[in-house]
């Protein structure tokens, strides 16, 4: 298990389908595809797709990850270099 360097919460890293490593909440969400979604799910195959975080029950899309980016309280330090 990896930690963020700088808020110190766990995260994996997934390879996407652009070859690129993507850091990651640990913790998977359960997500629903919405090409009008506020959230980048990176589903654990690579993919990453545009989804909601909250919706009916049962129809959810399945199981994912969200980029560690959108919820690291320190994600300014993530840009500097
Ligand atoms: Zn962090």
């Amino acid at each position: 298990m990896a930690r963020c360097k700088s808020c110190g919460a766990e995260i994996i890293w997934i390879k996407t389908t652009s070859g690129k490593a993507m850091p990651c909440n640990a913790k998977e969400v359960v997500y629903w595809e919405n090409k009008d979604g506020k959230a980048n799910i990176v589903r654990p195959n690579g993919e990453v797709v545009r989804a909601d975080l909250e919706g009916e029950e049962g129809k959810e899309s399945g199981i994912g990850y969200i980029s560690h980016f959108a919820t690291c309280p320190n994600a300014n330090s993530h840009r500097r270099r």
